[in-house]
């Protein structure tokens, strides 16, 4: 079964003015879409035509001859992730167990937004910037081109994407302008309240010794 391209979880217009319509209309109509014709286009006929997206992407990481999938194959995990990371009328702080987990491994939100600012910046030329869980502790990390919190083995929160395809149309050179209205208008924090108790629920299950089954093969 061919990968197909999900469709935004919102309307195209939902995240204006801040992710402008024609933004959504090119980066999940055309950069996004392609993304998952090339990868269907590279694993046809091979025995990755039947993994799942996530074997694929961990299977083909570092490997020369399968850069190109791995490529392709990430960038579409890490865009459909990055379409969750965000919703209309989002940003704001996060509640809970998320909040309480961001001030004990920041200091507070403050200092976390400023972190993720930074690494966003920062990312020379394309890539990422991530809020991940690592055992006990939050962290921001950026990760270049296709790369992702998978195949660091860490569970990604929340993703911005800093290619210039991101902003370029709505922001043009000032991508921190786009990562701050991300951060401010954008972020979906109950996605990353999920992605936290998801986390948190099969490190309780390992601890138990609960077989994970599919979940831990990679
Ligand atoms: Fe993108």
């Amino acid at each position: 079964m061919p990968f197909t391209l999900k469709p935004l979880p919102y309307d195209r217009t939902a995240l204006e003015p801040h992710m402008s319509a024609r933004t959504l209309e090119f980066h999940h109509g055309k950069h996004h879409r392609k993304y998952v014709e090339n990868l269907n286009e590279l694993i046809a006929g091979k025995t990755l035509e039947r993994a799942s997206l996530e074997t694929i992407i961990r299977k083909t990481f570092g490997s020369k001859k399968n850069e190109k999938i791995f490529n392709n194959a990430a960038q579409v995990w890490n865009h459909d992730f990055f379409w969750q990371s965000m919703k209309p009328g989002g940003g704001g702080k996060p509640t809970g167990e998320l909040a309480e987990r961001i001030e004990e491994s920041f200091g507070d939100f403050d200092s976390f937004k400023e972190e993720f600012l930074e690494a966003g910046k920062t990312q020379f030329g394309s890539g990422w910037a991530w809020l991940i869980v690592d055992g006990r502790k939050l962290k921001v990390i950026k990760t270049a081109d296709a790369e992702n919190p998978l195949v660091l083995k860490k569970t990604a929160l929340l993703a911005c994407d800093v290619w210039e395809h991101a902003y370029y149309l709505d922001y043009q050179n000032r991508r921190s302008d786009m990562i701050k209205a991300f951060l401010e208008r954008l972020a979906d924090w109950d996605f990353a309240a999920e992605n936290l108790a998801a986390a948190g629920s099969s490190v309780r299950r390992r601890e138990s010794g609960v077989n994970l089954g599919h979940a831990s093969r990679s």
